[in-house]
């Protein structure tokens, strides 16, 4: 299938059919959500890493996911003053902002980023992956909503594998009192068919976005796996893995990928096709939402491409092998949950990023530290040092913040950014590779 991409204007990025797709889809589901009281559904709020979306849809049941609202507001200009309602309301300044923004979006009365009311949460799934605000988040919405939460408890991979213990401990939660929990709300019991159904469709979405994780291996790399790869994790790691509009949209991705691929072309920016590819990078660590386009015109107005990164694996590791498996879809889920980025060790995510480097022939590593998050900044000066060393790209470091505008230096970040790349054509003037 030929991509079919609406043009660039000064207001409006360039858009591949795909994205128009995935645009529609959402805006589906925020309508569903609106409609879910009226309609008698029930709605469960539940986390992105760990995220149990196959299990909730088989239920009946819909999924809000709080991360994906405050970034979606944070796109839209209207996180400032969420932020600001939090921080009225006592939350501090060093809270993390996706918390604020959410609390804040809650406090104006819970209309969500596309202008439609959000229902209640009637139960609060709590995917425990390493983050110890997440159990914050929801102790304040439990607070606040007075409904209950079921927690899953995710063992971090300090070893750096699953190991048969981890995996039967977290398939025990999921029998014992998940799925009890989730029965209990959606007035039914669980057919188990039906899950496997879903986490077929699942697999199926998953070998077409690692395709396109890997074309990125190209010269000119027909993807930017950051900025476009934003977009490319949308559905599966949010409310649509295991659906059908899921799977349709990561096939019509890879179509899309494959064509440019074939022609050569390097991704879509925010200006239109990108300029001539000359860098190519690995970048660690989450984006900024407030000022996304700006930051993302850094790099390709000078022709920085990004070939792999970290954050679009915080949802699930596909191109290592990970495959949603519908002959055995408890221990899948489990895998899935223990197996997402921000649930790796420290030495895990060194050869992760290296491996990426390698592969995908990087001429330099850069970090984005975002001062909210904790499960991403911790360890990153220790992360840029190893890889450097073992790799011998040279690695960059830039700071800014999730959905937080005060943290979004433009000048400063576009400065270091310059100098970094000044940096990578000064080796490659000196032939160093
Ligand atoms: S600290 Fe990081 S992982 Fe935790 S809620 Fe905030 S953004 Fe998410």
């Amino acid at each position: 299938m030929t991509a079919v991409s609406a043009p660039a204007t000064a207001a409006q990025p360039a858009r591949d059919a795909s994205q128009l797709r995935q645009k529609a889809m959402i805006a589906e589901h925020y309508r569903s959500l609106s409609r879910a009281r009226e309609e008698g559904r029930k709605v469960v709020y539940t986390f992105v890493p760990g995220n149990l979306t196959e299990l909730i849809g088989s239920l009946g049941l819909l999924p809000v996911l709080p991360e994906i609202n405050a970034l979606q507001s944070g796109m839209r200009g209207r996180s400032a003053s969420y932020i600001a309602e939090a921080e009225k309301a006592g939350h501090s300044e060093d809270v993390c902002t996706y918390v604020k923004c959410d609390l804040g979006m809650m406090l104006q009365g819970n209309v969500g980023p596309t202008g439609e009311k959000l229902p209640p949460p009637d139960l609060l799934l709590l995917s425990y992956t390493g983050c110890f605000t997440f159990m914050k988040w929801f102790e304040l919405l439990r607070e606040h909503y007075k409904c209950p939460v079921v927690m899953l408890h995710v063992p971090y991979q300090a070893e750096g594998r699953i190991s048969e213990s981890m995996r039967r401990y977290v398939v025990e939660q999921i029998r014992q009192q998940v799925v009890p929990a989730l029965e209990k709300l959606a007035g039914k019991k669980l057919d188990e068919a039906e899950l496997s159904r879903r986490l077929a469709v699942s697999r199926r979405a998953e070998d077409d976005l690692v395709a396109v994780w890997e074309s990125a291996r190209q010269r000119p790399s027909p993807i930017d796996g950051y900025f476009g790869g934003v977009y490319y994790v949308g559905p599966i790691f949010s409310a649509f893995r295991g659906t059908a509009e899921a799977a349709e949209y990561y096939s019509e991705l890879r179509s899309e990928v494959e064509d440019r691929a074939a022609r050569g072309e390097g991704p879509l920016t925010p200006d239109g096709p990108a300029s001539p590819e000359r860098f190519r990078l690995v970048v660690e660590g989450p984006p900024n939402w407030t000022s996304f386009f700006d930051f993302w015109r850094m790099f390709s107005r000078e022709g920085a491409v990004v070939v792999a990164s970290s954050y679009t694996r915080v949802g699930g590791l596909y191109d290592q092998g990970f495959r949603h498996d519908p002959r055995h879809p408890f221990e899948a889920l489990a895998d899935y949950c223990m197996g997402c980025y921000t649930n790796l060790s420290l030495p895990a995510r060194i050869d992760l990023l290296t491996k990426y480097v390698r592969e995908y022939s990087a001429d330099g590593f850069l970090v984005n530290s975002v001062k909210s998050c904790n499960s991403f900044s911790v360890g990153q000066l220790q992360i840029l040092r190893a890889i450097e060393e073992r790799t011998g790209v040279p690695g960059g470091f830039i700071e800014s913040d999730l959905v937080d505008p005060r943290y979004f230096g433009k000048a400063n970040i576009h400065n270091r950014l310059q100098s970094f790349f000044q940096m990578l054509d000064a080796r490659r003037a000196r032939g160093t590779p």
